[in-house]
C-alpha cells in the first residue's frame, strides 16, 4: 500500500496535468538491482534475474490494475543490459572527468551483506538494509569524487528552499556540513612530525592547552615508541578501535583517553601542550586530529576535568567574568579576548578573522573550509550489480573498457555462494580478459557498482528510454528535464537525493543538460501506517494491495490512500476507512444512474440563460465552488484529502437537489443543462483520484473519446457569488417597500416577487394595475389608478 500511495500521488499529478493540457511523461521503471533483490533470491533458492523479472511481471500486473497512467513504451529495469550499459557509459565519462578513483582505505563492512556500504548507508552504525552491525575495514575500493561538489549541491540547497520540503534540504545541508575555520600546523617536540589541525574557532588558539588525535591516528603508535606509555597506549588503542562509533561520539558517551607520550607545541603560545589520543576524536572526521580548549568546549572541559590537564579562559564573556579553577559549563559563545596576546580586548567574532592572518603571516596557518561529505564508495563486493568497466593490467595498471565494448555483461549462468559471496572473483571466462591497451592477458574488476549509482540518472533515461546509440538525446533532455514534479519518501534524503543531485551536476559539466537541478519540485510522502508500526513484510501488517483491488475494485483503493491522510502525512490504515471510500463511489455512481436520463436529454447551457429557481442556481454556484476547490487544492496546495472532500460535499450536494428535480425538470429551457455541467464536472472532477468508474460514466453519457483526453473543468467566479439585491418599490413613484431578489433574477421573477409582497398586495388591494416599470437592478415602479 506504500507503493499504492507514492505511485496513486504521481498519478493524480499526471492526470490532473494532462487534462490541464499539457504533455505529461509519466514514466515508470525498475531499480531492480542490488542487495534486497540478491539476498531474496539467495532465500528463496532461485538465481536474482529469475527472481527480479518474476518480480517485475508481477508489479506491473498490480500497477497495471491500479489504472496508473504510465507511458509503459518507456519502462526500464537497471538489470537489463541495454540499461546498465549506460550506467557503465556514465562511470567512464565520470573516470575521464577525474571524478573517479581507487584507493585502499577505511570502509564500511557489512558482514550480514558481505559488502562494503558508503558512509549514506551506515544508519545509527548500521546497514540501512539489513540492520547489521557495520564494521570498519581497510580494503581498497572505487570512489566518486562526489566532494569536489560539496560547495555546488550545498548552493543548490539554497535555490530548492520553498520547492523542496525544508527538512530534506537541512539533512542534505548538514550532511554536507560546511564550517568555517583555520587549518593549524603543530609541531611535535623533539620528532620532525607536524599536525595538521583543523579548528573552527581560532580565536580560542590562546587557550588550546592539549591535543587529542583518534586512536586510528597512524602517529599514535608511532609517538609513543619506545616511551613508558607504550604498552598503555597499544592497549587503549586496541579496545577503542572496537567501540561503536556513534556511541564514541556521543555526547553522553564516556570520554576515555590516554596520554601518548609526545608533546606539541602551541605555534601561538609557544607552550608545550601533551598529546592525548581520546576514543571520542574519530578518523573520518577533518585530519583526525584536534586541539583541545577546556575552557571553550564542553567536551574538552570534560576530558581535562577527568584527566587533570590545565584550563585556560581566552574569551570572558561581557557580563560575568568567569573563573577557571570553579567553571563547570564551557563558554562556547562570543565574548571578549583575553590572555591572547596582541589579540587581547578585541571581540571574538573579529578576532577570528584577524587570527587566521598571523597564522598565514608567520605561515603556520591559514584559513580554511571544512566539510563532513567524504567520497562516494561505490564498490560492491556483490554479484547482482552493474559491473565496473575496468580492466586491471600489470602493464598498463587501470584501463577503462573502450565505449564500443560495452556492455561489459554480468554472466548469468554463475551459481550463488549461500552467503552471498559474489561468483564473479573465481569465475575465469568474466575475470580473464585481455588488456584493451596492450592486449596482454588482464584481469576484469570483479567489484560491481552500488546500486544507486543506477538510479542516480535513470530519469534522464526516460525521456529517450529506446536509445540505443546513447544513454540520452540532447534534443529530449532539454525538452523534458529537470522533472517538475518528484514524489519520493523522506529516507531517500541523503542517499538517492543528493547522488542524483550530484550526478545533475557532473552531466551539466559535461554539457549533457542545461539545469542545474533534477528535479524542480519533491513531494515526501509519509508512510502508510498499520497497528502503529509501518506497513512492511518483517512486521507482518501488510495489506496487499490486491486484495483490496480485488474485493472492492481500484477505483477504492486509490481513493482511500490519497483521502485518509494529506500526501506528506503519515496514513494510518483503517478498514472502515477503506469501506467508506467504497460507500461513496457507490452514491456517485447511484445518484449518475439517477439522473443519467435527463443528462442525454438536455443540451448546453446557453451563454444568456435565465433561470428563476433558486435550486438551478444553487446547483450551478455549488459546481463553480467545487471547481475551484478541487482545483486548488491539486495544482497550488497538493492536498489530495481535500480536494477529495470538496466532491464529497459535492455529491452531498446533489442529493439535496434530487428532491426538488421532479418539479424543475422540464420548467426553464436551462433545467437539464445545468444538471448536465454539474454531473459532467462531478466526473471530470473524480477522474484523477478514481479513473476507472469516472471513464466509465464518461462513456455512459456518449461521449466517444476517452476522459484522459478531456479538458479540466474551467472555473468561473461569476456563477460562485450569493449576492442578493435591495429592490425598492414603488407605487406611482413613492417608494413603499424594499424587497431582496437574487442578483441574477430576471425581470419576471422581480415582477412577481413585487406584487406577491403582502404589504404592497395589500395596498393595490381592489385598484387596477395599469403598468409595471422595472429598473434592473434599482427599483421597480407599479403604476395603478
Ligand atoms: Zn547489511
Ligand atoms: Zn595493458
Amino acid at each position: 500500500m506504500g507503493h499504492v500511495r507514492n505511485y496513486g500521488i504521481g498519478d493524480v499529478v499526471a492526470r490532473f496535468m494532462r487534462m490541464k493540457g499539457f504533455n505529461v511523461l509519466h514514466p515508470i521503471g525498475w531499480d531492480a538491482f542490488g542487495l534486497p533483490a540478491e539476498n531474496a533470491a539467495i532465500k528463496n533458492k532461485k538465481h536474482p534475474a529469475k527472481w527480479t523479472e518474476d518480480n517485475i511481471a508481477t508489479m506491473q500486473t498490480q500497477l497495471r490494475s491500479l489504472g496508473l497512467s504510465y507511458d509503459w513504451d518507456r519502462e526500464i529495469a537497471t538489470c537489463r543490459p541495454e540499461y546498465y550499459r549506460w550506467s557503465q557509459w556514465c562511470f567512464l565519462k565520470f573516470y575521464e572527468k577525474g571524478l573517479v578513483y581507487r584507493k585502499k582505505s577505511q570502509v564500511n563492512w557489512c558482514d550480514a551483506c558481505n559488502t562494503v556500504l558508503a558512509n549514506e548507508q551506515v544508519i545509527d552504525g548500521c546497514c540501512w538494509r539489513c540492520d547489521g552491525e557495520v564494521e570498519d575495514r581497510f580494503q581498497e575500493g572505487w570512489f566518486f569524487k562526489i566532494t569536489d561538489y560539496a560547495d555546488r549541491l550545498l548552493e543548490g540547497c539554497k535555490h530548492l528552499s520553498g520547492k523542496w520540503p525544508e527538512q530534506v534540504l537541512i539533512m542534505q545541508s548538514n550532511w554536507i556540513g560546511k564550517s568555517y575555520g583555520a587549518e593549524v600546523d603543530f609541531k611535535i617536540k623533539e620528532k620532525n612530525e607536524t599536525i595538521k589541525v583543523f579548528t573552527t574557532r581560532p580565536d580560542t588558539l590562546y587557550g588550546a592547552t592539549f591535543m587529542v588525535l583518534a586512536p586510528e591516528h597512524p602517529l599514535v603508535s608511532q609517538l609513543s615508541l619506545g616511551t613508558k606509555q607504550e604498552i598503555e597506549v597499544n592497549k587503549f588503542v586496541n579496545k577503542v578501535k572496537q567501540e561503536d562509533k556513534l556511541a564514541r561520539t556521543s555526547e553522553k558517551g564516556e570520554k576515555k583517553g590516554v596520554f601518548t607520550g609526545a608533546y606539541a607545541v602551541n605555534p601561538l603560545t609557544g607552550e608545550d601542550i601533551p598529546v592525548w589520543s581520546a576514543n571520542f576524536v574519530l578518523m573520518d572526521y577533518g585530519t583526525g586530529a584536534v586541539m583541545s580548549v577546556p575552557a571553550h568546549d564542553q567536551r574538552d572541559l570534560d576530558f581535562a576535568r577527568k584527566y587533570n590537564l590545565p584550563i585556560r579562559i581566552v574569551i570572558q564573556p561581557k557580563d560575568r567574568p568567569l573563573d577557571e579553577s570553579n567553571m563547570t559549563e564551557a563558554f562556547s559563545t562570543n565574548g571578549i579576548m583575553v590572555n591572547s596576546g596582541s589579540f587581547n580586548g578585541l571581540a571574538s567574532e573579529e578576532a577570528k578573522k584577524k587570527v587566521c592572518e598571523h597564522l598565514e603571516d608567520i605561515k603556520i596557518g591559514k584559513s580554511s573550509v571544512n566539510f563532513r561529505l567524504r567520497d562516494w564508495g561505490v564498490s560492491r563486493q556483490r554479484y547482482w550489480g552493474t559491473p565496473i568497466p575496468i580492466v586491471r593490467c600489470e602493464e598498463c595498471g587501470l584501463v577503462p573498457v573502450p565505449e564500443n565494448e560495452l556492455p561489459v555483461q554480468l554472466p548469468l549462468d554463475v551459481k550463488l555462494g549461500d552467503r552471498g559471496q559474489s561468483p564473479l572473483t573465481t569465475l575465469g571466462k568474466f575475470y580473464k580478459t585481455q588488456c584493451p591497451k596492450c592486449g596482454n592477458l588482464a584481469r576484469r574488476e570483479t567489484d560491481t557498482l552500488d546500486t544507486f549509482v543506477c538510479s542516480s540518472w535513470y530519469f534522464n533515461r526516460f525521456t529517450s528510454a529506446k536509445n540505443n546509440q546513447s544513454a540520452f538525446n540532447k534534443d529530449d533532455l532539454d525538452y523534458w528535464m529537470p522533472v517538475d514534479q518528484y514524489v519520493g519518501g523522506i529516507e531517500h534524503a541523503i542517499l538517492h537525493l543528493l547522488y542524483s543531485r550530484f550526478f545533475h551536476l557532473v552531466f551539466k559539466d559535461l554539457g549533457f543538460i542545461k539545469s542545474d537541478e533534477p528535479f524542480d519540485c519533491l513531494l515526501t510522502q509519509g508512510m502508510v501506517i498499520k497497528d502503529g508500526a509501518k506497513m512492511s513484510k518483517s512486521k507482518g501488517n501488510v495489506v496487499d494491495p490486491d486484495e483490496i483491488i480485488q474485493n472492492y475494485g481500484a477505483d477504492t483503493a486509490r481513493l482511500f490512500i490519497l483521502f485518509a491522510a494529506p500526501p506528506a502525512k503519515d496514513l494510518e490504515w483503517s478498514d472502515q476507512g477503506v469501506e467508506g471510500c467504497y460507500r461513496f463511489l457507490k452514491r456517485v455512481w447511484k445518484i449518475f444512474d439517477d439522473f443519467i436520463i435527463d443528462i442525454k436529454l438536455a443540451g448546453s447551457i446557453t451563454k444568456d440563460y435565465k433561470t428563476d429557481s433558486k435550486e438551478l442556481l444553487e446547483l450551478r454556484r455549488v459546481t463553480h465552488v467545487t471547481i475551484g476547490r478541487v482545483t486548488d487544492d491539486i495544482q497550488i496546495k497538493m492536498q489530495f484529502n481535500t480536494a477529495i472532500a470538496a466532491i464529497m460535499e459535492f455529491v452531498n450536494h446533489l442529493y439535496t437537489f434530487r428532491d426538488s428535480w421532479l418539479l424543475l425538470k422540464g420548467k426553464d429551457d436551462c433545467s437539464r443543462p445545468i444538471v448536465k455541467e454539474s454531473f459532467e464536472t462531478l466526473i471530470l472532477l473524480l477522474a484523477p483520484f478514481a479513473p476507472h468508474i469516472a471513464e466509465e460514466m464518461w462513456s455512459l453519457l456518449g461521449h466517444k473519446t476517452s476522459i484522459v483526453q478531456v479538458e479540466w473543468p474551467v472555473f468561473n467566479k461569476d456563477f460562485t457569488t450569493t449576492e442578493e439585491l435591495l429592490i425598492v418599490v414603488q407605487l406611482n413613484g413613492k417608494v413603499r417597500q424594499r424587497i431582496t431578489v437574487s442578483a441574477s433574477a430576471s425581470q419576471e421573477v422581480i415582477k412577481s416577487l413585487a406584487l406577491n409582497d403582502s404589504k404592497i398586495k395589500e395596498q393595490t388591494k381592489g385598484r387596477e394595475i395599469k403598468k409595471v416599470i422595472v429598473v434592473p437592478g434599482k427599483l421597480i415602479n407599479i403604476v395603478v389608478k
